[in-house]
């Protein structure tokens, strides 16, 4: 029996965790739950999987009745005091940078970690992998396109391959022309056209920043680097990545797009458990297509990836910019365009910064933030 901890138990990966864990009780016990403000779903989570802590970041009306089942805890990072002695295994599907903090904490104190979470890495992969290597703590990938290349490995992370290819959908905004980008809202960013995820990750899918961050995910979780790493658009979302190896050989990792199939394994590792989806049907899926992403349409994305290959705390800089204005594109205060410019001015407006602990990281994020408030008067 595992004893998992989730932290962010109320958004799209934390539901999903949840419903692989409802069909494998015998596998899997809930010890804690963490959530933010969606207090509706928190209580009905605390009655359901009844864990020894649950948190949230505010309170409501009604909490004291459920302090009745578990040890509750409220604040903005109280998601620390679910990441408890009890846990095999911490599953982070907090969103944005806030994410490193439950990371952190998770390495502390010896916890495995099933991540989704993918802006820790971003941010601040070096101390993240540093970390977990001197504590022996193995952080297993939730996101698809990481799973995809996990499996393809072989399951080890340190298998010699050639390139990793990471195949990108391309995101709400794939078949719109430049023009047209000047016009979008965050209404028509959220359509996704194969995946359901929570807002932010849908609009960084609309960017392709969320393909650069999970550039810069895979070179820290398979300890590479960027010049080994390439991106391919496929619209279908069949082929999830895939790895070369030296001797050309191409291992491709296929099934139709769910999360819950790379959180069942991050979490049921290293069981497989029965299938989510009906089998993979080629005689229906018919043409898979690939293309090569438009940098000038989507230059956020390289943007990125040059912060990530610049290191330090550049990258800490880009996300603090994407997530502020992400923010405020999906309060309709911004345009879409206005992400990428945000990210690139606070880039340049940064003088590079000592990236050696979490306070330096979040001061290069909050730097970030703060110049694209300041530009948009907010
Ligand atoms: P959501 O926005 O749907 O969920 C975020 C979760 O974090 C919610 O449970 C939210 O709580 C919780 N949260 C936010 N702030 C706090 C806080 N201060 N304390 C405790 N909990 C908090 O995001 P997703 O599930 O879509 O994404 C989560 C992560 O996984 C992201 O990093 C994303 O990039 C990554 N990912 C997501 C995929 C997907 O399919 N969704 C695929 C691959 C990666 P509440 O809702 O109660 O406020
Ligand atoms: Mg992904």
């Amino acid at each position: 029996m595992k004893k998992i901890a989730i932290i962010g138990s109320t958004g799209s990966i934390g539901v999903q965790t949840l419903s692989v864990i409802r069909r494998y009780p015998e596998k899997f016990k809930v010890v804690s739950l963490a959530a933010g403000k969606n207090a509706a779903l928190f209580a009905e989570q605390v009655k359901e999987f009844k864990p020894k802590v649950a948190t949230v970041a505010e309170t409501f009306d009604g909490i004291c009745e459920l302090g009745k089942i578990s040890e509750i805890h409220v604040g903005e990072t109280a998601f620390t005091n679910a990441i408890i002695p009890d846990a095999d295994l911490v599953v982070v599907s907090l969103v944005g940078f806030t994410g490193i903090i439950a990371v952190l904490d998770a390495i502390e104190k010896g916890k495995d970690i099933a991540l989704a979470n993918k802006e820790s890495l971003v941010v601040g992969g070096d101390i993240v992998m540093r970390k977990a290597r001197e504590k022996g703590v193995k952080i297993t990938p939730i996101d698809s396109e990481h799973s995809a290349i996990w499996q393809a490995l072989g399951f080890d992370f340190d298998a010699p391959f050639k390139r990793i290819i990471l195949t990108a959908s391309g995101g709400a905004f794939r078949d719109k022309t430049q023009e047209e980008l000047t016009k979008v809202t965050a209404a028509d960013a959220l359509k996704h056209p194969n995946w359901t995820m929570g807002a932010k990750i849908t609009v960084d899918c609309a960017t392709l920043v969320n393909k650069a961050f999970e550039v810069i995910e895979a070179k820290w979780l398979y300890n590479t680097t960027f010049d080994k790493i390439d991106v391919i658009i496929h619209r279908e979302s069949i082929i999830h990545s895939l790895v070369e190896y030296n001797d050309g050989s191409v291992i491709a990792q296929m099934g139709y797009p769910t999360m819950e199939l790379p959180i069942q394994l991050a979490i049921g590792y290293p069981e497989r458990f029965l299938p989510v989806t009906e089998s993979l049907n080629f005689s229906k899926i018919g043409k898979l297509t690939f293309s090569e992403l438009d940098e000038k349409k989507f230059p956020a994305f390289r943007e990125v990836v040059n912060a990530g290959k610049k290191g330090g705390a550049y990258p800490a800089v880009a996300n603090g910019a994407n997530d502020a204005a992400v923010k405020l594109f999906l309060e309709n205060k911004i345009g879409f365009n206005d992400i990428y410019i945000s990210i690139a001015e606070a880039l340049s407006a940064y003088c590079g910064g000592a990236a050696n602990c979490f306070e330096d990281l979040k001061s290069a994020n909050d730097f970030a933030a703060r110049i694209v408030k300041d530009k948009f008067g907010v």
